[in-house]
């Protein structure tokens, strides 16, 4: 069994459809795959039935913008039910925090001499339902600005450059909740990737997972053998289910592909049964 639990369509910044994100999961081999767009549930439909017509499981996901401590933390919600209204709201609220922080962002570009307007950044977006930096960088590179989203976030988008503005998130504390409340497992994203690797520290990760969370991505490309083995023994201690993933971007995250970190049957299972739909 191949098992990747956190993948990105044009639902929001990957570059592939819902649909045609399946379709490369099965040409790489997965038997299964969770659709993880960034706050948004838009894409679910179509990758279930690209699933049900290919033959590969797909876990319907979404990973959460949430703040932790002054810093962005990602929660990986697996098989929440997509009608709880709580839910819905909390992504809705998000999503509009994104919608509003664009014309910001473009006036910090602004004021370095580059135009670019909503307009813009909605094309580069195309069928999006939740607008990011990976948006802005692709307006970026249209406008000869920059040759990649790379580029386009060392120079302009990531933190503490012009263009960056940091985005309203709930906290992560009550994303857990509300993930919960809507009977899905709540999974910490690349704990020590970029952002979240300064806040979440052995104890943070202890009073997290008093808090109710039931895993922890261990295999991402954002984490070293060293931060692997680390987080690995963490998550042992207080019983935290270990989730690999490829957080593949299509186009968009270079170097990465499906299947590059994958997810244990055993901790699949384990996490199937801690849902209220899928278990
Ligand atoms: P946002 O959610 O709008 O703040 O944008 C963050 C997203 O941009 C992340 O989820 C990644 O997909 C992407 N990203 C972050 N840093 C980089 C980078 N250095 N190069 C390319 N993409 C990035
Ligand atoms: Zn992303
Ligand atoms: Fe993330
Ligand atoms: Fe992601």
């Amino acid at each position: 069994m191949r098992i990747d639990l956190h993948t990105h369509s044009s639902a929001s910044d990957g570059t592939e459809s819902p649909a045609d994100l399946v379709a490369a999961a099965r040409d790489a081999g997965l038997d299964v795959v969770a659709i993880a767009d960034h706050d948004t549930t838009a894409g679910w439909d179509d990758a279930a039935r690209a699933g049900e017509r290919l033959g590969v499981e797909v876990v319907p996901a979404v990973e959460i913008s949430t703040t932790y401590r002054g810093a962005d933390v990602h929660l990986l919600a697996l098989w929440p039910d997509r009608d709880d209204p709580e839910l819905q709201s909390m992504l809705a609220a998000i999503r509009d925090g994104r919608e509003h922080r664009v014309p910001r962002m473009l006036d910090g570009l602004a004021r370095h001499g580059i135009h670019l307007t909503m307009q813009d950044v909605q094309r580069a977006a195309g069928p999006a339902a939740s607008l990011g930096r990976p948006h802005l960088a692709d307006a970026l590179i249209a406008a000869g600005v920059v040759g990649s989203r790379e580029e386009a976030f060392a120079r302009w988008l990531g933190e503490g450059r012009p263009g960056h503005v940091s985005k309203p998130a709930p906290p992560l504390a009550r994303a857990i909740a509300v993930v919960h409340e809507a009977g899905g497992v709540a999974v910490l994203a690349h704990p020590w990737g970029r952002g979240s690797r300064k806040v979440l520290e052995e104890a943070d990760l202890a009073a997290l997972a008093a808090a109710g969370l039931d895993g922890l991505e261990v295999d991402h490309v954002d984490h070293d053998p060293d931060d692997r083995t680390r987080l690995r023994r963490i998550a042992g201690t207080l019983g935290l289910i270990v989730t690999g993933a490829s957080d593949y971007h299509g186009a968009g995250k270079a170097g990465v592909g499906l299947g590059m970190n994958l997810t244990d049957p055993a901790a699949y299972t384990a996490l199937r049964a801690r849902s209220r739909l899928a278990g």
